[in-house]
């Protein structure tokens, strides 16, 4: 490590700058782009310059709803979708779909003009996918699993996109975006975690539903497993 070359974010690809650092939490934060990595402790090299004092990032303990287990396929990290905002949700769909049920029962039964069978097939769309997201988030789990050659990712037992398999030395490093949201009842945010694969180029892991804590649990976790080395390191941002 004798010459040392500017930091550039793993999403962005901008500089990384002394700024961003937290050092309290040992986390970067893109000034940018706002992903968020870990702070690996810097390597002392013989004659290079001192690094900025920080606080490596403290082991981040496990979050509630994620489990960790060994498998003979190597360390699994899962969560159930399940949280308690689906029992407002289960309530809503049955509504809405007995609602439909309820029409076309009166538009099959008699001589219903045909407008009320095409009017609400847009409320029919939003039916099916809304009860499939409910059945989906009561019954899914996500997995991934942390194999010596491979990074994997399951959403199931409902199918659901976003399952991959990554080469292990493909990887270089994970970092976690902040996604906001405008919503109608004010900004809504979500984690999500990244992968930045040699290339270079980035995609995303996983989205749904996590929380700070737990994306920041899942990337040092995964990081560590993988022993993933050339991580961000204090010495190498810019000033
Ligand atoms: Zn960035």
């Amino acid at each position: 490590m004798s010459t040392l070359s500017p930091l550039r974010c793993p999403s962005c690809a901008s500089n990384l700058k002394a700024q961003d650092i937290d050092t309290a939490r040992g986390l970067i934060t893109c000034g940018y782009c706002g992903a968020l990595m870990n702070l690996a402790a810097p390597t002392a090299a013989p004659g290079a310059p001192a690094a900025p004092a920080f606080t490596p990032r403290p082991e981040v303990p496990l979050p509630p709803r994620i489990r960790i287990a060994k498998t003979e396929r190597g360390v699994e990290l899962s969560w159930r979708w399940f949280t308690p905002v689906l029992l407002f949700l289960i309530p809503f769909t049955i509504a809405w779909d007995a609602f439909l049920l309820f029409w076309y029962s009166m538009a099959g039964s008699s001589d219903a003009p045909w407008i009320m069978v095409v009017f609400p097939i847009a409320h029919v769309a939003v039916g099916i996918g809304l009860t499939y997201c409910v059945i989906a988030s009561l019954l899914n789990t996500t997995r991934i699993t942390v194999a010596p050659r491979a990074l994997e990712v399951r959403h199931g037992p409902i199918p659901w996109r976003g399952n991959a398999v990554f080469e292990r030395s493909q990887v270089e490093q994970l970092f976690c975006k902040r996604k906001e949201t405008r919503g109608k009842h004010g900004p809504h945010v979500t984690y999500e975690l990244w992968l930045s694969l040699r290339g270079p180029r980035a995609v995303k892991l996983v989205s749904n539903g996590l929380e700070e804590e737990q994306v920041l649990y899942l990337e040092q976790r995964i990081e560590s497993v993988l022993g993933l080395s050339d991580r961000p390191m204090a010495g190498e941002l810019v000033r």
